[in-house]
């Protein structure tokens, strides 16, 4: 059987989480999140969101659908503010997988050219874990931090669509990395179009450029 995953994307709707540098944690999350599960559902394994789009979404429903859900590996995606620099990921008190997964992930968002805070855990006063998505989800669970939307630096690695997919593409590695999955790259292909003039060459050229793809100008 497939295996599964859940993803929550941390905040939405009326809450837009951490706000600075341009940026709403809640759009980086979701962002972030949706091209981790197309990744993840590229190498087969099955995934299920908290949102899909701009909602409100409180935690308690995010823990009981991940329950319902009863994935093989849980993550809460976030951004950080409050002054800070580079990634982090918490995971459960006791470690087990949920350790090894915190520690695959941030490893393959470092890869990607993020700092890191190291992987972390945070107890509330009963000595237990302070997130509840930790505390309560029956899966082995994480929460992702993967940048400070108010440092400059982080700003430079998060806040193009391009470097959002990057994001969740390393988050999705590390996830296929805990689940024994490997990793593939995606085949890419180049497409030629002849007999054009030299003006609807270059005008095709500067559109392909516009879509993210590249494109260059040559004579037949
Ligand atoms: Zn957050």
């Amino acid at each position: 059987m497939a295996k599964k995953v859940f993803i929550g994307v941390g905040h939405g709707g009326s809450d837009p989480g951490a706000v600075a540098g341009g940026l709403k944690e809640k759009e980086v999350n979701l962002a972030v999140a949706l091209a981790c599960k197309a990744e993840l559902e590229r190498h087969g394994v099955a995934v299920r969101m908290s949102r899909t789009k701009d909602e409100t979404d409180s935690l308690e429903q995010r823990i009981k659908e991940c329950n319902a859900y009863a994935p093989d590996l849980a993550l809460d995606i976030h951004h950080n503010a409050g002054g800070g620099d580079g990634a982090e990921v918490f995971y459960h008190y006791k470690g087990g997988v949920s350790k090894v997964l915190a520690q695959n992930v941030l490893d393959a968002i470092v890869a990607a050219g993020q700092n890191s805070r190291g992987i972390k855990v945070k107890l509330n006063a009963q000595g237990r874990d302070y997130f509840g998505f930790i505390r309560q989800t029956v899966a082995p669970a994480v929460i992702v931090e993967g940048a400070f939307l108010d440092n400059k630096a982080d700003v430079q690695f998060i806040d193009t669509a391009a470097e959002q997919t990057a994001e969740g593409v390393a988050i999705a590695k590390g996830i296929l990395k805990t689940l024994g999955v490997a990793w593939v790259p995606e085949v890419r292909y180049t497409v030629t179009v002849a007999g054009l003039d030299r003006s609807a060459a270059e005008k095709l050229a500067a559109e392909m450029k516009t879509k993210g793809f590249s494109a260059s100008v040559k004579v037949a």
